[in-house]
């Protein structure tokens, strides 16, 4: 099972079905198409700091929010640096990082338990990932790159769910979106020697391709980290798609060398 992708308008989207079956929440990770950007933005870009026009932006959460159904108004984003602190997100945060000013700093992961709060992160490469607790219920994002997938920001969000809302982790379901795969992201020496200090499994993540140069697999590397919190693997849906090998579909900072806009992944409970 993988992510399924949506077309509403000329707007573009994918969303989870074993969260969609649940009834309970609004979701997506956003494509690139649909949008007003033009230049490297073109055209869906929902980052303000991407080089794009606030207005431009605005206009693109608009157009993105009424295909996924989510009142702009509820939007909360996120202020990722690449770390693995988890925010409490609630009503009263609605509105900031978006259509006003954030508080919210160094937060690379968000959850709730309260409706009508859209947590919102953004990607180029990283990887996002979804939860939904139905039982209590609750969701949350948490933004992973290779940063953050050492430091088990994807294992932390799932122990903050269970510390803030109990929630019970053999019911919790996980969608790992598109992200760079494990064929497309080649690292460096220093990165591979971080991941073997930090998994003993390792090997099970990487490729050797010579001259000091691997692939790495973050998809793997966040799915066993889920895993090992007591997520099951039948709970975990991997979206299918790689934002380095799509460039019709999605921003990369890898291929597009920086130039590139934001996706965002979105979730609220109804
Ligand atoms: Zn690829």
């Amino acid at each position: 099972m993988s992510f399924e992708l949506r077309k509403r308008g000329e707007v573009e989207f994918l969303i989870i079905p074993s969260f969609e079956a649940t009834g309970l929440v609004r979701h997506a990770f956003s494509t690139r198409k649909g949008g007003f950007s033009v230049g490297h933005c073109g055209t869906l870009n929902l980052g303000f700091n991407k080089g794009d026009d606030r207005k431009t932006v605005l206009r693109n959460y608009k157009v993105f929010c009424d295909a996924v159904g989510i009142d702009i108004k509820n939007l909360v984003a996120s202020h990722q640096i690449h770390e693995s602190d988890v925010y409490v997100a609630g009503k009263e945060d609605r509105g900031k990082g978006i259509l006003k000013k954030s508080d919210i700093t160094g937060k690379d992961a968000l959850i709730t338990r309260e409706s009508n709060v859209a947590l919102v992160t953004y990607y180029a490469d990283c990887v996002p990932l979804f939860f939904l607790d139905p039982e209590t219920p609750a969701v949350g994002l948490a933004h992973a790159g290779w940063r953050g997938t050492v430091k088990k920001i994807g294992m932390k969000t799932v122990k903050k769910m269970i510390e803030e809302f109990k929630t019970p982790v053999e019911k919790l379901l996980c969608g790992i979106g598109p992200c760079i795969s494990g064929s497309c992201y080649e690292v460096d020496d220093p990165v591979v020697e971080i991941f073997k200090d930090t998994f003993e499994y390792w090997e099970d993540l990487v490729e050797y391709k010579g001259n000091g140069h691997w692939l790495l697999d973050l998809v793997k590397a966040n799915k066993k980290q889920l895993e090992e919190v007591g997520v099951k693997s039948e709970n975990v849906t991997v979206s299918g798609f790689c934002t380095h090998c799509r460039p019709d579909l999605f921003y990369s900072y890898r291929r597009d060398k920086g130039m590139t806009g934001s996706l965002a992944a979105v979730i609220e409970l109804k």
